[in-house]
Formats: structure tokens, sequence, C-alpha cells
């Protein structure tokens, strides 16, 4: 706390009270703070991407492989993947700063939680074959008030996960249950799991189990604070479960869609 005092003085000059502002600093410097960490960490995720594409570009520009052709298209498949990668980091960013400080809208409709899973499993479908994994689909009828892409986006990075952390042939498989309050979705893998000490941790921004994860995997160690982000805007929540060797699971809740069910009540 940062006190600010002024002395209140009577006519003589004579100090009668004393006004003070008290504000609470300790918060506004924790802010700070993060925000100075966070920006240390992407001007570094940012700055090894670039320094690698330029490295490539460099031995190319001086000929050094101009008789290997062989080299040549290594050294530009490198700079594409790295820019792929850059592009992914910006994109990732930028969805986070809009998500945490209110500028992005989320427009949220009735829709049916099992179309959600399809739609997200759809745009996972091509990745997941080419390792010959498979998803097994539990749902029953739900209607959730939600931002659609912004649901499918957070399954699909739940998804890509579950594929990126699993062995081939691996299955995965996808739930939503009606529960008192809310609709539960869960999205279980039979990867590598995750230790106890981390299961909170990772839905941190660049917070990954092995700190090789993001770079060795394609990822950009961000998908998971947006999806916190998300769910957090449609005031569910979201959490991890998972077994060491055995697997891990992803649950997430979207408040019921009370209206429809009041409707319902009163028709009958
Ligand atoms: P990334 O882009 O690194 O995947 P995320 O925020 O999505 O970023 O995940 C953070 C970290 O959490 C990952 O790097 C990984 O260490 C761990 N993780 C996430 N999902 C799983 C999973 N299904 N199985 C094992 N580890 C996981």
């Amino acid at each position: 706390i940062r006190d600010r005092a002024f002395p209140i003085k009577n006519e003589l000059g004579k100090i009668v009270r004393v006004a003070g502002i008290a504000e609470d600093i300790t918060e506004i410097q924790k802010i700070e703070q993060m925000k100075s960490e966070f920006i240390g960490i992407v001007s570094h995720e940012l700055r090894t991407p670039l320094t690698s594409i330029r490295a490539s570009l460099g031995l190319l520009q001086a000929g050094v492989y101009d008789k290997k052709p062989d080299k040549s298209k290594r050294m530009i498949e490198i700079a594409a993947i790295e820019s792929d990668r850059l592009v992914r980091l910006v994109n990732d960013i930028l969805d986070l700063e809009r998500l945490e400080s209110g500028r992005a809208v989320l427009e949220k409709t009735l829709c049916d939680a099992t179309d959600l899973i399809q739609q997200a499993v759809a745009g996972v479908q091509a990745i997941a074959k080419q390792q010959n994994m498979t998803f097994d689909i539990h749902t029953t009828e739900a209607q959730v008030l939600a931002a659609t892409d912004a649901i499918i986006q957070t399954l699909t990075n739940l998804l890509g996960n579950a594929i990126k952390f699993s062995p081939p042939d691996a299955t995965i498989t996808l739930s939503v249950q009606q529960q008192i309050d809310y609709v539960l979705f869960g999205i279980s893998d039979q990867g590598r799991g995750i230790p106890a000490d981390k299961l909170e941790a990772i839905f941190g921004r660049f917070q990954q189990v092995d700190a090789s994860d993001s770079r060795a995997k394609g990822g950009t160690g961000l998908g998971l604070a947006i999806c916190r982000s998300i769910i957090d805007q449609h005031g569910g929540q979201i959490w991890a479960e998972s077994t060491v060797g055995v697997g891990s699971t992803f649950f997430f809740t979207l408040p019921k869609n009370r209206e429809q069910e009041e409707r319902i009540t009163n028709d009958k």
C-alpha cells in the first residue's frame, strides 16, 4: 500500500487533520512485473525463429550451398518451418491479448455440444489419420450458450495436444455430459501424461512440462492459456487430470442454457 498524505491546516496554519489516499501499489507492481516478464519471453520466442531464418538465408546468400542442392533445399525448408512458427506465435499472442484485454467480444449463441465436438474433430482428422489415431465420441444431447468459433478453437487446441503427446495408433476419447448446473466436456488421451505438480502450471503462458515441448512439437506454449481465457469468458472452468505414463484428460465446463430449460418447463 502506498499512502499519500495531505496535511489540512486551519486559518492559523496549524495542522488539524491529515487526509490520505491509499493506493494498492503491490498489485500495480505485480501487473507491471508480469507485463515485462511477458514481453521478455515474447521477444525471446520471436527472436529464436527469426535468427534461424536469417542464418539459413545468410548461408544461401553467401552461396555456401550453391553446388549442393540438397543442402540448399534443407535451408529453405528450415526457413519455411520457422516462418510458420512465427506466424503461429504472432497469431496466438494477438489472440491472447485480445481476449485478456476484453477487446475480443465473444458473441454467444445457442449451440449443440455434439456439433461443436464434431466440427473440431473434423478439423484435426487429417493429422490424426497420419498417425493412425482414432476418436471415440460419447455425447449426450446438450445445448450450450457459447461463442462457437472460440469453443471450437478450445477443442482444437486440446485435441491438437492430445494428438501431439500420444503415441501412434492411440485412441482419443471425447465426451459431453449433462451436470446439474453445467455441461461437462472431456478430452482423454493415452499419451505420456502430466506430473501432478504441473497440472495447473501448464495453463500459464509459455509453460511446458519439458522445456523443449513447444519447440519439439511445433506448439507455441500459449494454447492452454488461450483455452483458459476463452472458458473464463464463458463463466466456465477448465482443468486437467492425469496419470503419468497412462494418459491425461482435459475437462471444461460451460454453463447450461437455463433460458431454454425454463422455456421447456413453462411450455409443459
Ligand atoms: P504447446 O504449444 O507447448 O502445446 P500448450 O499451452 O497447449 O502449449 O501446452 C503447454 C504444455 O502442457 C505443453 O508444452 C506440454 O508440456 C503440456 N501438455 C499439454 N497438453 C498435454 C497432453 N495432452 N499430454 C501431455 N502434456 C500436455
